[in-house]
């Protein structure tokens, strides 16, 4: 392993790799440091593409991590749309799709996802689209502009904010998932529930508990057949049936691979020269022991940072809880930590409000919280998870008694 690092190359234009390049430099690294892009854009920020942009209240200025000047400014050679296409490790050389040959000392790769795509029988038909780049925002905004009827295939993060960006144009919305309740996989039944009530409350027609059989149409999309008989008119089809990490450039350069590319805590690969960052790391999470994977916006901005920094061979674990927040309609919510479906769910304050923090407890301890219209309470969900202390239900649903005082 070269002792001088001279050469840093960042591959990807997401959250991940910005803030790497960003922290590299200001850890005062004086080499080259190298982004590239696939996407014809500087890095910018997805979380906007389903909601403040593409119903028009947010500019598109304010979707870049930066302003164009801040590469030339900070020495960042960024090569927009010159993808990384080979990874060579024996020569330590990043190959690109123009041609360049990029030599480098330490490697990120922040590649992120691309949306998974359902078999849907629809022969090519126009109007079947998924939400992940700034240009598919943009499309889907126009669409949104003239038709009448969308239907979005899954209630999970992209399919709820997009229905509810839906509403806002004026258009008919319905909502497809084989699952009983929006959002199930990650809040369980009961938390899921308030996300019905909410698109249900918002006029979204919701079609739970059946999946899409295929859909149909003359050149472009006409309907959507569903598993019990149903036909929904459409004139549009909104996938959102989660994403696949672009583990491809890895696994080329025989990485250890397993859904991510799988990096210690310190997010470095199975070569201490490569490390990887955000939706494309599957990470050891240092407290609560197991890897994880997250494809959210914090971890993205967070892994970004401790990745540009352990470039340098700082070797700083990244710790943090998990961290998402999603806005539909008037509701906020911020969740950390991890549950799963059998944890027991605790709330506080007012769901018919849509007003509360619900806690999950696992053997009587806080492992994750979510709070919806309630703010600034972040760091103390997030510290009684960390305290991992056993705390009692009734207190914990008790608006009284400060969260503070449950850590014990
Ligand atoms: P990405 O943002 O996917 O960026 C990776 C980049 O690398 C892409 O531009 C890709 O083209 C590029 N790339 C791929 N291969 C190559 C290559 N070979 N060479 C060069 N470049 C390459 N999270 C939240 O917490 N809250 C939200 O409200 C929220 N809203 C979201 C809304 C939408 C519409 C989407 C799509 C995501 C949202 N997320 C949200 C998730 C969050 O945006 C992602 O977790 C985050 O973008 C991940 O950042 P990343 O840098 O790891 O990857």
């Amino acid at each position: 392993m070269a002792d001088t690092i001279r050469d840093i190359v960042i591959v990807g234009g997401g959250l991940a790799a910005a803030k790497a390049a960003e922290t590299v430099r200001t850890e005062g690294f004086d080499g080259t440091v190298t982004v590239l892009t696939e996407e014809p854009e500087r890095p910018y920020e997805r979380p906007p593409l389903s909601k403040g942009y593409l119903v028009g209240k947010q500019p598109v200025d304010e979707v870049y991590v930066h302003a164009p000047g801040f590469y030339p400014e900070h020495d960042i050679t960024l090569h927009i749309g010159d993808p990384a296409t080979r990874i060579d490790r024996g020569g330590g050389q990043v190959h690109t799709r123009s041609g360049r040959r990029l030599p480098f000392d330490r490697l990120l790769l922040a590649t992120g996802a691309v949306p998974r795509r359902l078999p849907l029988g629809d022969g090519g038909l126009d109007g079947i689209v998924v939400l992940r780049t700034l240009e598919d925002s943009r499309m889907l905004a126009e669409r949104l502009r003239t038709v009448e009827h969308v239907t979005i295939v899954g209630a999970g993060w992209i399919g709820c904010e997009v229905a509810a960006a839906a509403r806002t144009f004026g258009v008919n919305v319905a909502m497809v998932d084989p699952l009983d309740v929006p959002l199930a996989r990650v809040l369980g039944p009961q938390v899921g529930a308030v996300f019905r009530d909410l698109h249900r409350d918002h006029g979204v027609d919701l079609r739970l508990g059946v999946g899409v059989s295929g859909v149909r149409g003359a050149g472009t999309v006409e309907h959507v057949a569903l598993d019990d008989d149903a036909t929904l008119d459409t004139q549009l089809v909104v996938v959102g049936v989660g994403v696949v990490p672009r583990v491809g450039l890895a696994e080329q350069a025989g990485l250890e691979v397993d859904d991510g590319v799988l990096v210690d805590e310190t997010l470095v690969t199975s070569d201490p020269r490569i490390l990887a960052a955000g939706d494309i790391a599957s990470a050891w999470h240092p407290s609560l022991r197991r890897r994880l994977r997250v494809e959210h916006w914090a971890n993205a901005l967070n892994q970004g940072e401790t990745a540009g920094r352990n470039l340098l061979g700082r070797g700083e674990p990244y710790a943090r809880l998990p961290y998402f927040f999603s806005d539909q309609y008037d509701l906020g919510m911020e969740y950390s930590g991890l549950a799963d479906a059998s944890d027991r769910v605790v709330v506080r304050g007012s769901v018919a409000e849509r007003e509360f923090i619900a806690f999950w407890l696992r053997d009587d301890r806080v492992v994750a919280g979510m709070n919806v219209n309630v703010w600034d309470v972040v760091e103390d969900v997030q510290a009684l998870i960390r305290a991992g202390v056993a705390v009692d239900s009734d207190a914990l649903a008790d608006r009284d008694v400060p969260l503070t005082g449950l850590v014990g």
